[in-house]
């Protein structure tokens, strides 16, 4: 059973133990993989807003080179671009300049942005288009190969303007035009409604200069989340754009599930632990019931023979009329007839429990007063029980109520006690019968002072065929139903039985029944 039960736990603890390093694994790939996208949908969410970004400028180019274009004269020119700084909050200002040399930068600046010296302006731009001068060279080549390029340059980024420049139009191939942006009010009136637009719910995309600690988040209630991803922002080369996720992180959803999968995994654990241990129980219940079966065959058969052996052979001697005194005649009728008795009492047992296991036996319930049956039965058994050496007492329940009982019946389940207690008591040969009420119950107390019952086999005795397995149980003889008999028949009387037992001191067996008031 032992064996059973190891290969059962280890059935079990396997596959869960394979299942568990399995979660580990996965988890640790899953997270990777789970990493892995979503660092690609976030790059890709950047790209798109780098994207955005790029397509405004590039549109707004585009309109600066069409109104160029299309200007007839310097003047339309100069209204043009005016129109265009003003007509849309871009940019700050745009310039010209005829080429590198050229000293005298033409600027348009938007009304309400305030410049305090336009002059200065002059001079520091075209500085900075001087420092820039190998990046303006390959705009020229591209330009000459049929493509504007627009390319961000590196301002000093106190100033918190950025500055775009692309080459020469059609009509003045050398020109280098430049778009100056406040990167902030880019960011909160253009950048801002395709950031909200982006990150829906799901995302905080944030704009961030790290030299300034500037920082646009697209929703505004943002507490702090780290930045999962960045990727510098190519209009603002200062500035990198940032994304977190809304709530929980990928980290926290991965840990989240690993936690869903071990609690799981667990549930899973005990519930199969539980199930082995149904299961090895279940198993251990019909391994001892067979075992006990098989005994009580043996027991019965063994029960049957001493009886029909001792009535064949005295019947035979009687027969053959070998028996010469009356005395002894005597002597061997009641042997034959105190056997068959006892034959009748285990054959009667058998099929008084078969018929309950059938469910067929009928009991005939009536107001029965329990002093009365017991008395019948006291009356019965004293002189025979005084003459095994017995001290029989009977204690009377006094005012007690009748209670609904097959009369019967119960007469069967005190015999069966009193025998019990007959058959299991050595030196101490005592028998006490006790009657009295307690809450809603009447009960009939068997008592002895025999060899009781351990704690172990307390639980097991009123189990079909169950015998105890040490001390006299090899002497004396049983089928292992008696109780089982008991047990049945308060079970039909709604009662219940209350045993006390302690090894070595005897036992007492409470037959409880429902008084009804
Ligand atoms: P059996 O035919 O073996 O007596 P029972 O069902 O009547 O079967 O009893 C089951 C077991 O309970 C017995 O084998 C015995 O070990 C134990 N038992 C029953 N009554 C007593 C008692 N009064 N004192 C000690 N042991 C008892």
């Amino acid at each position: 059973m032992k064996k059973i039960g190891l290969i059962l736990t280890l059935i079990i603890i396997l596959p869960i133990a394979f299942l568990l390093y399995n979660e580990f694994e996965k988890l640790s790939k899953d997270e990777k993989v789970l990493e892995e996208i979503y660092n690609n949908q976030l790059q890709a969410i950047l790209f798109s807003v780098n994207q955005y970004s790029e397509d405004v400028v590039r549109a707004a180019v585009n309109d600066i080179i069409s109104g160029i274009e299309s200007a007839k004269d310097q003047k339309s020119e100069n209204d043009i671009l005016n129109s265009i700084v003003n007509n849309n909050r871009k940019f700050s200002f745009i310039f010209i300049a005829d080429s590198l040399e050229d000293n005298h930068l033409k600027f348009f600046f938007r009304n309400d942005f305030k410049i305090s010296n336009p002059d200065s302006s002059d001079l520091s731009f075209k500085r900075v288009l001087l420092r820039h001068k190998d990046q303006i060279h390959k705009l020229y080549d591209y330009r000459n190969q049929g493509y504007r390029k627009i390319e961000p340059i590196d301002l000093d980024s106190s100033a918190d303007q950025a500055l775009l420049i692309f080459t020469g139009t059609n009509k003045h191939p050398g020109r280098i035009y430049g778009v100056v942006i406040n990167p902030r009010e880019f960011i909160t009136e253009i950048l801002s409604p395709r950031l909200q637009e982006v990150a829906k719910n799901e995302f905080i995309i944030s704009v961030i200069n790290p030299l300034t600690g500037y920082q646009y988040n697209s929703t505004k209630d943002f507490d702090k989340k780290p930045i999962q991803a960045q990727k510098p922002l190519w209009i603002f080369p200062d500035y990198n754009l940032g994304i977190s996720l809304v709530g929980k992180s990928v980290q926290d959803l991965v840990q989240e599930r690993a936690e869903d999968s071990f609690i799981l995994i667990g549930i899973l654990f005990i519930v199969l632990i539980a199930a082995v241990w149904f299961v090895y129980s279940a198993v251990n219940k019909e391994l001892e019931l067979a075992k006990a079966k098989a005994d009580f065959v043996s027991n019965v058969s063994h029960e049957l023979r001493t009886p029909l052996s001792l009535i064949s052979m005295f019947a035979e001697t009687l027969e053959m009329d070998r028996v010469k005194t009356e005395e002894k005649k005597k002597e061997y009728y009641s042997i034959i007839s105190r056997e068959s008795n006892r034959l009748g009492k285990i054959v009667n047992s058998i099929l008084n429990f078969s018929k309950m296991e059938a469910g067929k036996r009928k009991f005939n319930f009536a107001e029965e007063d329990l002093n009365e049956i017991v008395i019948q039965i006291y009356q019965n058994y004293s002189y025979h029980l005084y003459n095994k050496g017995f001290d029989f007492e009977y204690e009377p329940g006094i005012n007690i109520p009748k209670v609904m009982a097959d009369r019967e019946a119960v007469s069967e389940a005190v015999v069966n006690l009193i025998d019990n207690s007959v058959k299991y008591s050595t030196e101490n040969k005592f028998i006490k019968i006790t009657i009295g009420s307690e809450d809603r119950f009447v009960f009939i107390e068997i008592s002895d002072k025999g060899i009781g019952i351990s704690e172990k086999d307390q639980g097991k005795v009123f189990d079909k065929f169950y015998r105890v397995t040490s001390g006299l149980i090899h002497t004396t003889k049983g089928t292992g139903l008696g109780l089982t008999l008991v047990k049945q028949i308060m079970d039909a009387h709604k009662g219940r039985i209350i045993l006390k037992s302690k090894s070595g001191e005897g036992s007492s067996f409470k037959l409880m029944f429902p008084s009804g008031s």
